[in-house]
Order: structure tokens, then sequence, then C-alpha cells
């Protein structure tokens, strides 16, 4: 462990020498004069004074030695669309795309929100944005009207870029009624709205105020459009945070820090080199899909692969067919598709060569230990978890290969990154933990270049959100739970706010889902804490199981029930075991796949959840209410 401790403690004593020495893998037009700015905390300002752009970085910078690379491999499996761009390409694209958006009027420091689905114009966009220094604030093409407006609202863009229709499953989703609604209950009304028509959707709606982009493409074919050289600290990107815990925020990132943390994690946690290929199967609507489907790959000269579709249509084979067609280097994904891929054949895993492969990323969520080992047993190769945030935009948790491969620890995503002064600290007293003893993951200050440098349009909303939760003590709250091992190992154990208190003893609802989980029967398992007049809270738990049928029976979920319940006791003991086990078909989910345990909760202690725009597939609520019902008329 002697060359990742060097190397951390170095980051964390001397962040001065450290980044100075990172800053040197990207380009700086003027180069920067301090490198840190620590007059005014919790803000933090990195490479004060430099001067550089992150689409020259992504794309200009690599003309010379790489112009005939590929620089985007674009595969849709919903409309059977496969387009290849070479880095060559790919900037004559974005030069169309940024002569379009200042013919349209979009100048440096405007907002451009994109609501897009996963076609290139969405990378174009992105980066066109970044070349005339506009903000891009990209929206998740899934959302409905009533979160597009409240983005609208917030980030007031210049310009609206949609397309005429996204595709999910085979099923066309018409965009254009959901920017009209946006728009007519927004109290902002962006100037223009630019239209990439896919020619998908069954109904050509014509707004009014709908330019289309194709003409004007034509019409700007051959532009040149120079990079706006920004100051480090100017703001590249508003990113809105998933909103699995209430109202969405606005994350604010900045050009020059966020270019220099992203190029090193390219080397120390992705150990991705340029020529390499990546696949990151995220959404563009997502951190996970803006640092490391875009900026990441592109600034360290890799191929990325941007793939629109879902992980079992034409069958649930289809990644692993792209990573052998591809030879794709480096895949990183979230949890939740694989959770998806374990209830497929095995065989499709088999099926296809996977010798390009070097080590599969995982996000976003929790990690179970089943799945993992599945996974890991499956791939054969290394499979790194790692833990971050919208708010961070890189890595906190990680096995950091690159710097030493350090052996994985089921159901970790391992060690603290370097940069990140990372601690768990008791709630109320705000002391360091020692090793082995619950608390909330904490980062010192300042936060390493490509954090959030605010939240949009509320500095104060920044400070009392992140930093006011420990009392007396400069600390970021991650909001999140977890326990660190002897090692230094952290396990995360859930959000503060799903900690549920058992006569008295805190538990950390994924210490229970863990063990749940560990059953071969189940699929996936979300645990709440629900009000009980005797023991302040009690656990109940809500599993869909990985084959329903032979559990069809009352007599058979009652003894399954009991078996979980009996797992429960033996890992973590009695205090732990959920009064109740309830099986329903799917679970409450954010658009991101992250588990609405606040909406369970509420809808089991007979609470009405709210309002949940985020939530993927609403009648997924239906059945947890037809759980907790049937469980109340004396059934399970
Ligand atoms: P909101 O902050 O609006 O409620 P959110 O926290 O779901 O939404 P994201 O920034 O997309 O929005 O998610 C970050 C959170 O996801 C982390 O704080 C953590 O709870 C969880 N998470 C991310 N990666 C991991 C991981 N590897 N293991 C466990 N949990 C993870
Ligand atoms: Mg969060």
């Amino acid at each position: 462990m002697t060359r990742y401790r060097e190397f951390h403690r170095r980051s964390i004593e001397a962040p001065e020498d450290f980044w100075r020495d990172e800053a040197r893998r990207i380009h700086w037009e003027t180069p920067f004069e301090t490198v840190l700015d620590r007059s005014n905390p919790p803000f933090a300002r990195w490479f004060v004074g430099g001067r550089t752009n992150l689409c020259h970085n992504a794309v200009d910078r690599h003309l010379a030695e790489r112009a005939q690379q590929n620089a985007l491999v674009y595969v849709s499996t919903e409309t059977g669309i496969e387009r290849r761009y070479t880095y060559a390409e790919l900037y004559a694209e974005i030069n169309r795309m940024a002569a379009v958006m200042r013919s349209l009027g979009v100048k440096r420091g405007d907002r451009v929100l994109i609501y897009l689905p996963m076609i290139p114009e969405a990378v174009f966009a992105m980066l066109a944005c970044a070349r005339l220094g506009a903000i891009h604030s990209v929206v998740f093409g899934g959302f409905a009207a009533p979160s597009l407006a409240a983005r609208i609202d917030d980030a007031t863009p210049a310009l609206i870029v949609t397309a005429d229709a996204g595709a999910r499953g085979g099923k066309v989703i018409d965009y254009t009624p959901l920017v009209d609604e946006a728009l007519a209950r927004a109290k902002h009304k962006p100037p223009h709205v630019l239209r990439i028509d896919r020619q998908l959707a069954p109904e050509r709606l014509n707004a009014s105020y709908l330019v289309d982009y194709e003409p004007l493409r034509e019409q700007f074919f051959d532009a040149h459009v120079p990079c706006e050289w920004l100051e480090s600290n100017e703001p590249s990107y508003v990113l809105y945070t998933s909103g699995t815990t209430g109202r969405p925020k606005g994350v604010v990132r900045d050009v020059g820090g966020y270019a220099v943390a992203l190029a090193a994690s390219m080397e120390y946690i992705y150990e991705g080199r340029a020529g390499d290929t990546m696949f990151t199967a995220s959404d563009i609507g997502w951190v996970v899909g803006h640092s490391y489907i875009i900026y990441a790959p592109l600034i360290a000269g890799l191929t990325t692969v941007m793939y629109e579709g879902t992980p079992i249509r034409p069958d649930g084979g289809i990644w692993w067919r792209l990573v052998e067609q591809h030879r794709i280097n480096l895949m990183f994904t979230a949890p939740t598709g694989l959770r998806v891929l374990k209830k497929q054949d095995p065989a499709l895993l088999k099926k296809y060569n996977l010798s390009s492969l070097r080590t599969l990323f995982l996000a976003g969520e929790p990690l179970d230990e089943p799945t993992a080992s599945w996974i890991s047993d499956a791939l054969g190769k290394p499979i790194v978890d790692n833990y971050w945030q919208t708010e961070t935009g890189w890595p906190m948790l990680a096995i950091q290969r690159g710097v030493e491969a350090l052996p994985a620890k089921l159901g970790s995503p391992g060690v603290p990154v370097y940069g990140y002064d990372l601690t768990l600290r008791n709630e109320q007293t705000g002391e360091v933990c020692a090793a082995g003893e619950k608390g909330v993951i904490t980062l010192g200050y300042p936060l390493p270049p490509g954090c959030m440098s605010t939240v949009w349009g509320d500095d104060r909303r920044f400070v009392s959100t992140y930093w006011s939760s420990v009392p007396d003590q400069q600390l970021y709250s991650t909001f999140d739970w977890g326990i660190q091992d002897d090692d230094g190992y952290v396990t995360i154990l859930g959000r503060t706010d799903d900690v549920i208190n058992v006569a008295g003893h805190r538990l950390g609802t994924r210490e229970i889902e863990e063990a749940i989980s560990s059953h071969k029967a189940v699929a996936e398992v979300a645990v709440v804490g629900v009000a009980d007049p005797l023991k302040g809270q009690v656990a109940l738990a809500f599993v869909v199981l990985r084959d329903a049928d032979r559990y069809a029976a009352d007599k058979a979920r009652l003894k399954l029930e009991a078996e979980l319940v009996s797992t429960v006791d033996r890992q973590l003991g009695a205090i732990a075991r959920p009064a109740r086990v309830h099986f329903v078909a799917m679970l409450p989910k954010t658009r991101s796949g992250k588990l609405l345990r606040r909406a369970i909760a509420a809808l089991a202690e007979g609470r009405d959840p709210g309002d949940l725009p985020t939530i993927e597939d609403a009648s997924a609520l239906q059945q947890v209410r037809d759980a907790l019902a049937a469980a109340a008329g004396g059934k399970t």
C-alpha cells in the first residue's frame, strides 16, 4: 500500500505542488498564475489566471497526431444507425454546430439547454458550447415537461437544442409536445429552439418557434469557429443532481480544474491511454455521461463509444457484442444495468470475444456482493467500483489501479482517491470515526479540481447545503454514510436520510439489503424504515425475485420470507430483522436507476410520496401500495 499511501498523502499535504504537476496534462493558452486560491472558503479556485478551453483540449489538440483516429463511435439499436467520426470529422461537426449556435446569437457566458436523446449531435452541441464559452445545461431526454420547465427557469438559456424524438425499447417518444408544454409552463422564454430532425416522430409537429438544424448545418458546412479562451474558473456547465432525495441542485463546474482532474483520472483510475476505446453505458444527461462518455476519454485521446438503446435489445448480449465489434478496452456502467443482465441467459456472455476488455468500472449506486461476484467470475477481469456524486464530477473512492493495483474488497468501492481529504465523521460531534465505526463521509477543504464550484445562481445554498452540517468545521458533507476498515477501505451504508433507528440502534438500510440480497432467490431489494410505536422504527423489505413463478403460492412466499428474515438474523442480528418482507415485480427508481426509498417509506407510513418528477416508472409505486394492502389484508 505504500505507493498509494505516499501518493495520496502528497496530494493532501502539498496540493499546490501535486496539481501543478497534473496541470501539465492539458493545454493552457495562457499559463495560470496561482495554483489554488483559498482566500474565500469554502469556495476554492484552481489554476487562477490560466486560460484554456475544454473543446480545444478534447478535440483540436489531437488533430496533429490523431486526426484519422476514431473519436466517436455511435451505435443505436433503436434506429439501427451506426456512425463513426474521426477526430477530424468530429472537429468539423463541432465547428458547424458552433457556427449555427453563434448565428442564433449564442455567446460566451450564455446558457444553452440541451434536451436530446443519445445522438452524436448531443456531443457536437456540448462541445460547441465549450468552444464558444457558452454554459451547457444538459437535461436528461427522459424527463417530462415539468422537470424540463423547472430547469429552463433555473438556467434561463439563450437557446434550447432538442430533437423531434427519442426512442427507448422500440418506443418512439415525441419530444416536440414535451418542449411545447415545458415552454408554456416556464416563465423564461428562450429566444430560439433548435431542432435536430431525426425523422422519427410519427407526426411532423411544427411549432412556429422551431428552427431546424440541417439547413443551417449546410449553410455553415465549412465554418471554423475559434475557441474562446476562458479563465480556468469560468463556468463550463450546469448539471442538476439526480433528485433522489429532493429538489435537484444545479451543480456548476469550472473549466481548467475539470479538464485537469479528468485527464489525471484517466491515468490513475481508469488506466485509459490515447488510442484505447472506452464504452460508458450511461446517458449524457448524467454526470457519468458528461465526464466519461465525453470529456475525459476525448481529452485523453481515446475513442469513445456512445450507445442508444437498452442492455437487453435485441438481446442481453448487446453490450458484449459491442465490446467484440469495437475492440473495447474499458467499459463503465452502473450496477443497475448489470442486475438487468444477471437475469438474462448466462450463455450470452460467453458468446463474444471479450479479450480486448481490460477493466469494467461501475458507479452510481451500491454494488451488491452477489452482483459483484457474478460479474467478476463471469468476466474474469478486474471490476472497479467507484463512488462519487454529480457534485464531485469524478471519483472520491476507488481502487486507483494506475497508482497501485490494490486488491478489491467485495462490497467496498475502495480507498480515498488522491486530492480528496476524505474522512468519516460522527454526525453529532464531527469527530473522526475510528476504524469500524459508522459515520458520515465528509471531505476537507479545499475540494480538489473538477468538483462543483457552487450551486447555479445560489452561492448561499452551496454553503448552507454542503458545508454546514458538521458544527464548527469546514467540512463538505456527501450525505452518505459509511464505514472504513483498518486498511482504509470504505463501504457505503446508504444515504444519511436512509439510516434507520431501531430501538436506539442506527442501521444503514444498505446493510440489511446486502444481507437479504445474499439469498439466491433475490434479484433486487429495497429496505426502508417506518415509524413504529414500540421500537421507534422498524425495517420493511421490498423484494424483487429472480424467478417469481417459483414463489407464486402463498405458502412458498411465507417460507421464503422466513428464510430471508433468518438470513438477516444470522448476518446482522435480530435487531436488524425486517418486520415484513413484501414481494413486488418492480421497485420505484429514478430515471438514473437509483432506488426511491423515501417514496416507499412514505407509502408504508400511509403518507403521500409527493411529486416524483424523476421516477422511471410510476406503476412501481402502485406495486408497493398493492403489496402493502395485501399484507394488511392478511396475505403476503
Ligand atoms: P440528489 O442529490 O438530487 O438526491 P443523487 O444523490 O441520486 O440525487 P447523483 O449525484 O447522481 O444524485 O448520485 C450520487 C450518489 O449516488 C452518491 O451520493 C451515493 O449515494 C450514490 N453512489 C454513487 N456511486 C456509488 C457507489 N459506487 N457506491 C455506493 N453509492 C454510490
Ligand atoms: Mg446527491
